[in-house]
């Protein structure tokens, strides 16, 4: 079996593919290649794959990715055996994964890799799953075949720019905003308290008729046992440590639970 097919038969993910580093790097500053190359010596390829995570989309307010298992882990889970596998068949190469933990720009490499299109709303959207994907990667230095750039554009319909709060803004974008620590300025107080979500924003993706017929999953660790929602009463009085113990592989406690009350808590003082 060659290297995608066994990647695709891996589970939880639905198409992989083949980016060239050479491809990559004229999009990226100085200090994101120094930061790959930091990563490793002389990468010259990049696997990347998608895996789905569309759920019924329950009302709540935590964003659809947020709802299910860390997707960090399962990713790292998933291509844990296909790195031991190329380990193995290419002892001389080096093989690293990475998610949305790097400065590799995924979403441009996926998208390189023939595995979708960019929206304007910076997306990947795949032909099948939408924009509901989160990107795997493995980094390497071994030379592999790029396979072919998807030539097709998103639709351009402008609807995500309509929606979003922020013009498509991405320094302002209530995806980061909601998961900043500190506090937040009287702008971005206000951004937050007319968001409906308390963490992560879903508007640019939700009104892409690109995402209309959008898959469901069928990963179990974006399925089942989904939190779409929180309260301050989930987090009441609970140390960082003890967050982090109640919700074990979630990928909303990265920043603890002081985000979360504070979005939480500017909510509710708008609905009193
Ligand atoms: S909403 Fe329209 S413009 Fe935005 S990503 Fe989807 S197809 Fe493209
Ligand atoms: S995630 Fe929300 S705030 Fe960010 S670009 Fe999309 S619609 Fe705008």
């Amino acid at each position: 079996m060659n290297i995608l097919a066994s990647l695709c038969a891996l589970r939880g993910i639905c198409a992989a593919g083949v980016c060239a580093c050479e491809t990559l790097f004229p999009c990226m500053t100085d200090s994101q290649r120094l930061g790959l190359t930091r990563l490793m010596d002389a990468p010259r390829s990049v696997l990347v794959c998608l895996f789905p995570y569309l759920a019924e989309k329950t009302p709540g307010n935590l964003s659809l990715y947020a709802r299910g298992r860390d997707y960090h882990a399962v990713i790292a889970d998933a291509l844990a055996p296909a790195i031991d596998a190329l380990a193995d068949r290419y002892p001389q190469n080096h093989f690293r994964i990475l998610a949305d933990d790097s400065p590799l720009p995924e979403v441009y490499a996926a998208a390189c890799a023939g595995l979708g299109v960019i929206g304007q709303n910076g997306l990947l959207i795949h032909p099948e799953y939408g924009s509901y994907v989160f990107i795997g990667t493995i980094l390497t230095d071994l030379l592999l075949e790029p396979t072919a750039a998807a030539p097709a554009a998103c639709l351009s319909c402008g609807a995500c720019a309509r929606a979003c709060p922020v013009g498509l803004d991405k320094s302002r974008c209530l995806s980061a905003l909601t998961q900043k620590g500190g506090a937040l300025s009287p702008e971005e107080e206000t951004l937050v308290r007319a968001h409906l979500l308390v963490w992560g924003c879903d508007l640019c993706q939700t009104v892409c008729p690109m995402n209309t017929h959008a898959k469901e999953t069928e990963n179990p660790a974006f399925r089942e046992h989904l939190i779409p929602s929180l309260s301050s009463a989930d987090l009441d009085g609970l140390t960082r440590r003890q967050f982090n113990e109640k919700y074990p592989d979630r990928a909303f406690t990265w920043r603890g639970p002081a985000p979360l009350r504070r979005n939480l808590h500017i909510k509710e003082e708008s609905d009193t």
